[in-house]
C-alpha cells in the first residue's frame, strides 16, 4: 500500500554547484557520501544530511549520470565506537529507503594509507613530531586576535621527525606523549591552520582494527584523504566545518593524492522541541531518562521509526527543510505534519476506542439489527473492505458524550441522536453514573430504519466512532507527546546566566498507557503496520513488543490535525 509521495527536485546552492561542475566539464559524475562516526544512533539531522547526499546520487541518476553515493564510517575515535551502533546506522539509511555503493566504507580501511601521506609530509619538512603537552599545546596555540608561538620541536630535521614518527607507531612513546603536528603558520587567524595535530598515540581498542595501531590520525587530517581516495567529488557537511575548509584544501594540495573533492557547507538542521546531538541523547539513554535509542520520543531515526514515522513522511520532511547556509530551525509541527501528509493516503482506517463508555443498546434484536462492510479507505478500494459488526453492547469514546454539550456539540448529549460511523443513527435515552457521580454507561436506542439510510424528517449531523465490544480485540494503546516542554531544551539559560540542564525540561506528559478496544480486523497486523484509528490520529504496531494474535501493542504516531498548544 505505498503511493507515489516523490516530490519534484528543488534545487538548491549545492545542486547549482554540482551543475556548474557538470557543465564545465570538470566531472562527468557526482560521487558524494555520508560519512557519521559509529559513536551513536542516527537522528533527524543526520536523516536531512542522508537525503541530501543521497538524493543527489538519485537525481543525477535519474538524468542518465552514473552518480555514486557512499557510506563511509569515520571511525577515528575508538573509544566512543562500536559494533552495535555502526550496525544500527546502516539499518537506519536502508530503512530510509537508501542504497549505498559498493561496500561500506570505514576511515579505518585508509589507516596504511594515511599513515604513509603522513611520512609523504614529513619528507617535505610539513609535519614534525611535537612533545607538548596538552596544556602547553594550549598555550603555544594562541587565540583569536593572539597569535600563536611556535613549538620548541618545530624545527626538527627530517630523519629526526621520520624516525621519532616511526617510533610513535611502533609503540615506543606513551599515550599522549608526542603527537604529529602539521607545520602550517602559527600565526594564522584561523585557529585550525595554527599546526594542527594529526596523529595522537592511544592505546585504545578498535572496533576493526583492533589493537594493531597506537597511534590514530585526527578527523580534519582523515576526512579529506579519505574523501579523496573515494573519488568523492562533492563533500557537503555542516557549517561549522567552513573554518576547517582551508585546512582540508591544505592537507590536499601537499599530497601526491592526485584528487581534490570540493567541500561545501550548509546549514544543520535545528528541531525545535528536540536535541540533534549524539552525545545528549547518548546521555538520556545512558541516564534512563527514555526507554532506549529507539524510545518512540527519540528524535531518532530508529525512534521515528518505532514511533510510526514513515520513510517517506522523512523524506519529504528533509525535502521542506531545504538546504542553504542560513539557519535551519524547524518546527516539530513540520516533521509531523509531513508524516500526517504521507500517512494520510497510505494507511487503512479502522475504529479503535482508547477511553472507553459502555453503551447498551436496548432494541439490538440479534439476527435483526444487521452490519455493513465498509471500505478501509475511502479514497482507496484497492484496500478492499471488512464488516463492521454491532452487537449489545457497544463502546463509544469519553469524549464523544457530554451530559451538558457546550455551544455548538455534535456529539452525543443525554435525549439527543448521533450517527455510529457505517452503522445506525443512535439516541441516548438514559445516562447512569457511580457512586462518584462519574457516567459508567449510557443506555441507547437505534433507529431500525437508518442502516444506509439518512432518518426521516430529521437531520443527525454528528457522526462518531465506536466498537462492538464481543467483536472488537484489546489492545495496549501508547500514546506520545513531545519529549521536552520548550523549543530549546539545551538553550535555556538560569538566572547566574549558565545553561540549565535539558533534562529538567523533560514533558512529564510525554508517555501515557491505556487499553483500548479496536476493531478486530487489526488482530493478524504484523510488527510496523500502521492504520488510521478513525478520528483519533495514526497508530503503528510496535516493532518490539507487538506480537500479532495474541499481544496486540500500538504506539501514537501523530494526531489527525496538529493539536499542540504552545
Ligand atoms: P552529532 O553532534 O549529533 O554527533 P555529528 O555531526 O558529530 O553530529 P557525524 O556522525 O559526524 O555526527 O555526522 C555525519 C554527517 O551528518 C555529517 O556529514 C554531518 O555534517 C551530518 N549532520 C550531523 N548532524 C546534522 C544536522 N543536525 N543537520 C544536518 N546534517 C547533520
Ligand atoms: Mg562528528
Amino acid at each position: 500500500m505505498t503511493t507515489d509521495t516523490t516530490t519534484p527536485v528543488v534545487s538548491n546552492f549545492i545542486r547549482s554547484a554540482i551543475d556548474a561542475d557538470l557543465d564545465s566539464g570538470k566531472h562527468q559524475r557526482t560521487i558524494t557520501r555520508f560519512p557519521p562516526e559509529p559513536n551513536g544512533y542516527l537522528h533527524v539531522g543526520h536523516a536531512k544530511s542522508i537525503c541530501l547526499n543521497f538524493g543527489i546520487k538519485e537525481d543525477y541518476k535519474a538524468r542518465g549520470l552514473a552518480s555514486e553515493c557512499n557510506l563511509r564510517f569515520d571511525d577515528t575515535n575508538p573509544e566512543r565506537e562500536s559494533v552495535e551502533y555502526a550496525q544500527s546506522i546502516q539499518d537506519d539509511v536502508h530503512w530510509l529507503g537508501f542504497e549505498w555503493d559498493g561496500n561500506v566504507r570505514w576511515a579505518s580501511d585508509y589507516f596504511e594509507q594515511l599513515y604513509l601521506y603522513a611520512e609523504e609530509l614529513i619528507g617535505k619538512g610539513l609535519a614534525y613530531v611535537c612533545e607538548l603537552n596538552a596544556d602547553d599545546m594550549r598555550e603555544y596555540r594562541g587565540d583569536f586576535g593572539k597569535p600563536g608561538k611556535n613549538s620548541p620541536f618545530r624545527d626538527r630535521t627530517v630523519e629526526e621527525n621520520l624516525a621519532l614518527f616511526r617510533a610513535m607507531r611502533a609503540g615506543e612513546f606513551e599515550d599522549g606523549s608526542r603527537t604529529l603536528r602539521l607545520k602550517i603558520d602559527m600565526a594564522s587567524p584561523n585557529l585550525n591552520m595554527r599546526d594542527p595535530v594529526i596523529y595522537r598515540i592511544r592505546r585504545v581498542h578498535h572496533i576493526r582494527t583492533g589493537d594493531a595501531w597506537c597511534i590514530y590520525p585526527m578527523y580534519d587530517y582523515t576526512h579529506c584523504i579519505s574523501d579523496a581516495l573515494e573519488g568523492i567529488t562533492h563533500s557537503l557537511c555542516t557549517l561549522e566545518f567552513a573554518d576547517h575548509r582551508p585546512l582540508y584544501d591544505w592537507v590536499l594540495d601537499n599530497i601526491s593524492i592526485g584528487c581534490h573533492p570540493q567541500q561545501i557547507e550548509f546549514s544543520r538542521l535545528e528541531l525545535l522541541y528536540a536535541l540533534t546531538s549524539k552525545r545528549k541523547l547518548n546521555q538520556l539513554v545512558t541516564d534512563g531518562k527514555v526507554s532506549g535509542w529507539d524510545d518512540p520520543r527519540m528524535p531518532t531515526v530508529s525512534g521515528m521509526r518505532r514511533r510510526g514515522y514513515s520513510p517517506a513522511g522523512i523524506r519529504l520532511f528533509a525535502e521542506r527543510c531545504g538546504v542553504s547556509k542560513s539557519e535551519n530551525v524547524i518546527d516539530y509541527s513540520v516533521l509531523e505534519g509531513a508524516v500526517r501528509e504521507t500517512l494520510e493516503a497510505e494507511v487503512p482506517r479502522v475504529m479503535a476506542v482508547l477511553d472507553p463508555i459502555k453503551v447498551t443498546l436496548s432494541n439490538f434484536e440479534a439476527g435483526v439489527t444487521s452490519s455493513r462492510s465498509a471500505p478501509f479507505h475511502p479514497h482507496h478500494p484497492e484496500f478492499g473492505e471488512r464488516d463492521v459488526p454491532i452487537a449489545a453492547t457497544i463502546y463509544l469514546d469519553r469524549e464523544d458524550f457530554a451530559e451538558v454539550p457546550p455551544p455548538g456539540w455534535q456529539r452525543l448529549t443525554p435525549g439527543g441522536e448521533v450517527r455510529l460511523r457505517y452503522s445506525y443513527v443512535m439516541k441516548c435515552d438514559e445516562v447512569i453514573k457511580d457512586a462518584t457521580g462519574k457516567v459508567v454507561e449510557l443506555k441507547c436506542s437505534l433507529d431500525p430504519a437508518t442502516l444506509g439510510q439518512n432518518p426521516v424528517g430529521r437531520k443527525v449531523k454528528g457522526v462518531i466512532h465506536w466498537v462492538s465490544a464481543e467483536h472488537s480485540v484489546q489492545a495496549e494503546v501508547r500514546l506520545y507527546e513531545r519529549l521536552f516542554t520548550v523549543e530549546r531544551p539545551d538553550a535555556v539559560r538560569g538566572e547566574d546566566g549558565q545553561y540549565i540542564d535539558f533534562v529538567q525540561f523533560l514533558n512529564p506528559e510525554s508517555f501515557k498507557t491505556v487499553m483500548g478496544y479496536v476493531e478486530a480486523a487489526v488482530t493478524g497486523a504484523a510488527p510496523e503496520t500502521r492504520y488510521q484509528f478513525e478520528r483519533l490520529g495514526y497508530f503503528v504496531t510496535d516493532r518490539k513488543d507487538h506480537v500479532p494474535g495474541s499481544k496486540l501493542v500500538f504506539n501514537r504516531t501523530v494526531g489527525l490535525k496538529d493539536s499542540w498548544v504552545k
